[in-house]
């Protein structure tokens, strides 16, 4: 399995998985993306269908991870998915409402978002890579709560990675605050800028434009362009596949709640490989760059200022960033023409494709999609609550309420739960008039010690905090 870049980096001399899990953009400023997908024949899936989740995520991701021996990776793979982490053996377990619509539950792991099932895999895949190379890694990143969390507890304690995480003060939710700032290990490093979300990004971004402080402090990333992320993301597609089906020739759509489209691309790939899907059905809240592409094939990704500050704020994005991945799909593997349309971006602010064989091609790949309101999402809370008697979260109801309005008779429809709606109480609250069941062990962590930094908006306060932890 061989990657080069969207925008044709690469090409003629592509790169190996473990080249490219700790790099970012690929020198040309795209994405990478395996040269082609493996597919799966029927003999393959019918061998995959009685699999533990352990074992569907070895099957599957040795097709995409040809550079690691096949024994170590299968370590790696049974350390990250095991009832201990992620409180099931199943993992990803289906809950259904009725017939023919179920969740799938992916947000079981130690900080209670999807994010988790990917970025653990990444914690040890790090420790791995890096003990081999004999290299240390320092990852930098800002976050508005989810992805901060998932990283900080995939990376805590492991060797040769630190994790220097900027949030914005006073932002995030009690509980998110306490999920951070409550740890204690030495090798992360919290943050709290007195300023917003974009203002800690600007200055990740600041820091890593400095490329003789980046070479020297060895600066990366595990933001959600990382490959491996994605590829972890395919598996649980398989598993809610498998776990609504009896045989391999019915067809199942899947509702996701998306914002920068990797759990949806994982969604895509899986398709790719042969997994029978009927739709992906692509959920936005009120920031619908999705919405709208998928709707009339313009791609208009907004400015800052632009993004709104919603109730499903892990959906709160101006850009979809891992979107350039599918768009080499959909223009037939031609990265001229990906350059060209991401030149649009940057200079005409967008594109349009609605007169293009391409969009054609994104009525045949069966994508749906759909937006939501706050007042969507509340409602929809309610009604599941009172229907099924499960408590959803913001982000998981964006997802249900699309895929309310797309639901086929005789097709399942599987909803991918994106978080707990422990992680959301006030909106819960407002929804329903009590608070969300916390899962055991999470009672009181708002009274733990916290362990953080305050700073103002300043990048040298954030390389001298780099440079002094590394002691260099
Ligand atoms: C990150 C996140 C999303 C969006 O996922 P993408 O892969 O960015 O599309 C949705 N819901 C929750 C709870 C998240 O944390």
């Amino acid at each position: 399995m061989k990657y080069s870049s969207t925008r044709g980096a690469d090409t003629d001399h592509p790169k190996s998985f473990c080249d490219i899990l700790l790099e970012g953009l690929a020198p040309d400023g795209g994405l990478y993306l395996p040269q082609t997908y493996p597919v799966l024949t029927e003999g393959d899936l019918a061998k995959l269908r009685p699999l533990s989740y352990p074992d569907l995520a070895f099957e599957i991701m040795s097709r995409f991870v040809d550079d690691i021996p096949r024994e170590d990776l299968r370590k790696i793979v049974n350390k990250t998915y095991s009832k201990e982490v992620f409180g099931t053996n199943d993992i990803t377990p289906v809950h259904t409402l009725e017939k023919d619509l179920h969740l799938l539950k992916c947000s079981n792991g130690p900080t209670l978002a999807f994010k988790d099932i990917a970025m653990q895999f990444l914690g040890h895949l790090f420790e791995y890579v890096l003990a081999k190379r004999h290299a240390e890694i320092n990852i930098l990143g800002a976050t508005s709560g989810d992805t901060g969390s998932a990283a900080e507890y995939a990376m805590k304690g492991k060797k040769g990675v630190r994790v220097f995480m900027l949030s914005p003060h006073e932002k995030m939710s009690p509980f998110q605050c306490a999920q951070m700032f409550s740890l204690q290990d030495k090798n992360i490093f919290n943050m709290s800028v007195r300023g917003v979300f974009d203002d800690c990004q600007d200055m990740v971004k600041a820091v890593s434009n400095d490329l003789e402080f980046k070479a020297k402090y060895k600066i990366g990333a595990v933001n959600s362009i990382n490959w491996g992320r994605i590829v972890a993301q395919v598996v649980y597609y398989f598993k809610g596949y498998f776990a609504v089906t009896k045989s391999n020739d019915e067809k199942v759509s899947f509702a996701v709640p998306s914002g920068n489209f990797g759990n949806v691309l994982a969604g895509h790939i899986a398709r790719m490989m042969g997994l029978p899907i009927k739709r992906l059905i692509v959920a936005t809240n009120e920031n619908d760059v999705l919405d709208e592409f998928f709707k009339t094939g313009k791609y208009r990704p907004r400015k800052t200022a632009e993004t709104r500050q919603t109730s499903s704020p892990s959906m709160d994005i101006s850009k979809a960033s891992n979107f350039e991945r599918f768009l080499l799909d959909l223009v037939w593997r031609d990265p001229a023409v990906v350059r060209e349309l991401m030149r649009k971006v940057d200079q005409e602010g967008g594109f349009d494709i609605s007169h293009c064989p391409y969009w054609k091609r994104l009525q045949a790949f069966g994508f749906i999609s759909g937006a939501s309101t706050h007042a969507d999402r509340m409602r929809t809370i309610r009604h599941v609550w009172e229907q099924y008697n499960i408590e959803i979260d913001t982000h998981t109801a964006d997802g249900l309420r699309v895929a309310e309005q797309h639901r086929e008779l005789g097709v399942p429809m599987v909803c991918l739960e994106t978080a707990l709606p422990a992680k959301f109480e006030a909106s819960i609250v407002e929804a329903l008039g009590h608070k969300p069941v916390r899962p055991a062990g999470y009672n009181g962590i708002e009274s733990l010690p916290q362990r953080f930094e305050i700073m103002d908006i300043d990048v040298a306060a954030v390389k001298a905090k780099i440079a002094m932890a590394v002691g260099g």
